[in-house]
Formats: structure tokens, sequence, C-alpha cells
């Protein structure tokens, strides 16, 4: 006896999804059949919107819906100061601590021979152009996170950005090594950006 076909679907593309098995994804599946048809409908509709109607800036390289994103156009953000994160989500964590006023600028992952990422692959380039475009930015804050790969691209950013006589500094690891930005609670990420030192 086989899934009919579209339930078989279904458990096909929630295994799809970080971290759900098979077993799993059979429960959410059949969890899916028992919903009604309106939540059904909502999620679905916010499946496709986040594919349809999100951008990245093309200034910071944030997911946003308007480009440039919100904090790239707030007037009252601290034009000093760039913080440098691998991945969007990290940008998130970063607003909820509440504590930190200035850009950003997301990589969208890290050096990583292994997986074949170089420079190239990285959202370096614009980075590179923003600083030379804009006289007002007088420190980078490199926060990727604390494992061997986040440490290499801190460095390369570090030698690639310093020459041009802008201050380059790294968040102090209260973050434990191998941690994860995202991992961190609002206290840990203050010390860490407040005890920050220079590359
Ligand atoms: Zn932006």
């Amino acid at each position: 006896m086989q899934y009919p076909e579209p339930l078989a679907k279904l458990i096909d593309s929630y295994m799809r999804l970080p971290g759900i098995g098979h077993k799993t994804a059979i429960r959410l599946a059949y969890f899916t059949v028992g919903m009604n048809k309106d939540d059904v409908k909502n999620f679905a509709d916010a499946l496709v919107s986040t594919k349809d109607k999100l951008k990245f800036c093309s200034i910071c390289g944030n997911l946003t819906e308007e480009d440039p994103c919100e904090i790239c156009r707030d007037p009252n953000r601290d034009r000093s100061k760039i913080l440098v994160v691998e991945q969007s989500k990290d940008v998130m964590v970063m607003e909820q601590m509440k504590n930190y006023k200035g850009l950003y600028h997301v990589l969208h992952g890290v050096l990583s021979p292994i997986e074949g990422k170089g420079p190239e692959e990285l959202n370096i380039k614009s980075l590179i152009k923003r600083l030379q475009k804009n006289e007002s930015v007088n420190e980078v804050i490199i926060a990727t996170n604390a494992t061997p790969e986040g440490e290499a691209t801190a460095m390369y950013l570090s030698k690639l950005i310093k020459p041009a006589g802008i201050k380059v500094t790294r968040l102090a690891h209260g973050l434990s090594v191998g941690s994860d930005i995202e991992y961190a609670d609002n206290m840990t990420l203050y010390r860490a950006i407040k005890g920050r030192t220079q590359m």
C-alpha cells in the first residue's frame, strides 16, 4: 500500500526541510491533512510569498520586502559602523538585542574551502564598494561565528579592510568557541559587542 500521491508529495516536501526525518515528515503530513482549509491556505501562501516578496537588499544583502531595506533607509541609524554577519537571521538576532544602532552587511556564508566557498561566492565585493563610497564609515565590526571558518573569514576581511584606514573589530567572545550568534542570548551579545576588540 502506497501513500496517495498528494500525501506522498507532501511527505517528500517536509523531508526536504532541515532536521526533519521520514517519521516526522509523515506525522506533519497527516497533521496537515487534519488542519482546516483556511489554515492550510494561509500556510501555503506564507511559503509562496516568502519566495515571491522577499529579496536581498542591494546595499547590505539583508532579506527585505523593499530595496533598500528598512535599516539602510533609516536616517536615525549610526552610519559610522557596519556590523558584518554571516546570515540574514543574524541581523534579526542583533536587532532583538536593541543595543546596536549601526548598519549591517550580510555575507551569505563564510569562506569554506571544503564547500568550495571562496571570496567570490560571498557578498564581499559590495562591502568593499560600500566602504569606498561611504566615507562616514569608521568601523567595521566582524560578527561571524566563532567557528574555524568564521575566524578565517574575519581574518580575511580584516586584511582587506584595514589598509583603507578603517578600524576593524571582532566581537569579544563571551560567545564560546564554535557557538553561533543565533543561539546567544541578548546579554551575551551585548557583552560581546561592548567588549569587541581591534583586529
Ligand atoms: Zn540594507
